[in-house]
This record gives C-alpha cells, structure tokens and sequence, in this order.
C-alpha cells in the first residue's frame, strides 16, 4: 500500500482532530502518501480530496471539531453514489482509508469494500460511546467533562433557589454520558434507555429527598430515555410534588464541541497511530478499539450491533450514593 485517504463523518466529536494528526504523521513515519478527503463520503464522491503533509496537522490536537468537515451523505448510501466515491478514490490512487466516524460511517465503508474493493479501517469518534468493542470512543470523555462542568454551574444556582433542575444530555438511544457524568456531578437520579423509568419512583425519591431537608436537586436524563426526555419528566414531576421550582436544561449541542480531554487526546492519538499500522499490516472492515490496556482490532459488524452494555457496577454505585 502506497497512498491512503483519512476523512471524518458523521457527528463530530472533540479528539478527532488529534486522531486526524496521528494518522497523518503515522503514514509518513511509514513511507506512505496521505490525503485528506474533506466532508466524509460527500467529499468522497465530489473528489473534495487534497495531499496532506505532516505541517497540514500542525497545532491542531487541542482543537475540537475536525479540520477535514464532516458530513452526511445521501448519495452515498446509493450504488451510484459509491460508483462515484470509488472512481475518484481509484483515480487520486488510494488504495486504503482511515475512516474516523460512528456505526453508519462504517456500514458506508463496509458496502464500499463490498462493491469496490476498497479497503477501510475504523478509528470510534462519536461522543456517544455506543460502538461496542471499545471501553470508550474518541469525544466520550470529552463530553462527560463538559457534562459536569454545566451540572457544576447549575448546581450553584438549584441550592440557592430550591431548584430542581433537570438537565437532559446526548447519547441517542443510549446511555453513557448520562450515567458517568451523573456519577461524576453527584445527581439525585440518572434516567437512561437501558433501564426502565419510573416516573412514581422518582417523585417518591424526590419527596424523601425534600423531607430530609434535600432542598436543590439535579435529574439526568438521556435523552433517549423512556420518559420521553427532560420536559416530560419536568412536567410529571411539576404535577405530582409542588415543592419544587422545576426547571429544564437541555445541553445540546456545546456537549459535541470544545477541546478535547487529555484523555480523548490520547486516545485518538493511538487508534490514529493503530489505524494506519492496522491498514498496513493488512487489516480492513474492523475498528480500532481500546479494552483495558490493549488496543484490539474489532470487525465492523460487531462494533456496529448497539449491543454495548451500560456499565452495570457503575448503575449500583450510582443508585446507591444517590439516596
Ligand atoms: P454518529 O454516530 O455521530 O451519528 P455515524 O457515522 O453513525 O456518526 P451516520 O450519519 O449514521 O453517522 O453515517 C454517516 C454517513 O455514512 C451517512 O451520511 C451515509 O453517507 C453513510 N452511511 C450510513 N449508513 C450507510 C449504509 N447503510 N450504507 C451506505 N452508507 C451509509
């Protein structure tokens, strides 16, 4: 293998970037040309593509987004599409790719290897953490801490006023930021997909809580929990237990942004480093993905299954330090 192309696609996720520059400087320490394909598979079948030298991802590993664009493409998902996306990887003379995305970008590069031939390795960016194979993906603890740092500032503001505040955070249908950033700010409760929610039950938590002089209270909701997210919750809460000044937080979107952790920045520093080590030892259709200590190689169709489990030790800490 002599040239590769590296893209991002789909949500951006703070870490991407260091990923990004790890691949890069990999790919050269190792004799290979590198490009850059802007936009995901967009850029892909637009031939948005350009050479990439080891000064193109100078001073960008504190820098969240991604210096490539990320996108979702429609097109892509056709066979036409990726006749298009192929013949303009074919004629730039890429014969590997580093693709740094979520489930779907994967599947892409699944039905691209299917079809053409061309070969994929995965780096997890997705601030979500629902891929499995991976204790965790590049931007997850990025955006615990950025989780944290919001309930901190809200928490001033619920103890001065006797607030209940219910803050509700990403994670699709998934749970993890809600659980590890619940843990990490001291929440009263953590509703997440992966448990069923009663609403009775955390009105009688919230009563307890208020007669053992509990006066400020902070809920995490994922947002595909049951309940149907933060509002609903707010509203069952306002109708059944008055003590309370309710109010909603929905995080949104500063939980994807920022500079990334020491933590992801490692992270993304060694599956960009594992990728392309990865390609060039002949692996494709798998995922870099981090178990313990050890980096490990999980195929695509695994990684993809949104079968990872909520850490069930961390529910039991989190239910019990919550009374
Ligand atoms: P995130 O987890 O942040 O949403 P993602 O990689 O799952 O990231 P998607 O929007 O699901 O994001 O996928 C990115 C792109 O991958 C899509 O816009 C599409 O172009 C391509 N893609 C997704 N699923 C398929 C599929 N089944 N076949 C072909 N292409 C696909």
């Amino acid at each position: 293998m002599k040239r590769i192309g590296i893209f991002t696609s789909g949500g951006d996720a703070p870490g991407m970037n260091a990923c990004i520059r790890a691949a890069v400087r990999t790919a050269l320490a190792n004799g290979l040309e590198v490009y850059g394909i802007y936009r995901g598979y967009l850029g892909m079948i637009e031939g948005d593509i350009v050479p990439l030298q080891s000064s193109d991802v100078s001073n960008i590993i504190q820098r969240g987004g991604t210096i490539l664009k990320t996108a979702r493409s429609d097109e892509f998902r056709t066979p036409e599409g990726r006749s298009k996306a192929a013949e303009n990887l074919k004629k730039f003379g890429i014969e590997g790719l580093v693709c740094i995305g979520g489930d779907g970008s994967f599947k892409g590069a699944s039905v691209l290897y299917e079809e053409h031939g061309i070969k994929t390795i995965g780096a997890p960016g997705t601030i979500d953490n629902d891929l499995y194979g991976t204790d965790s993906t590049i931007g997850y603890d990025t955006a615990v801490n950025t989780v944290v740092e919001a309930v901190d500032k809200l928490r001033d503001t619920a103890a001065s006023h006797n607030r209940l505040f219910i803050v509700e955070v990403m994670g699709r249908d998934a749970g993890f930021i809600a659980l590890r950033s619940g843990i990490a700010c001291g929440a009263e409760a953590i509703l997440v997909p992966e448990t069923p929610t009663y609403i009775d039950g955390l009105i009688q938590k919230l009563r307890e809580g208020w007669s053992r002089k509990k006066h400020s209270s902070i809920v995490i909701v994922a947002e595909g929990d049951e309940s149907g997210g933060a509002y609903q919750v707010a509203d069952a809460v306002k109708k059944n237990f008055d003590k309370y000044d309710v109010r909603v937080t929905i995080l949104g979107h500063i939980q994807r942004g920022g500079s990334p952790s020491a933590y992801d920045r490692v992270l993304a520093s060694e599956m960009g480093y594992a990728a392309v080590k990865g390609l060039i030892s002949g692996k494709y259709n798998v995922m870099v993905g981090r178990q313990g200590r050890e980096i490990v190689y999980v195929p695509f169709e695994k990684a993809i299954k949104h079968n990872k489990e909520l850490n069930k030790y961390l529910l039991e800490i989190a239910e019990t330090l919550s009374r």
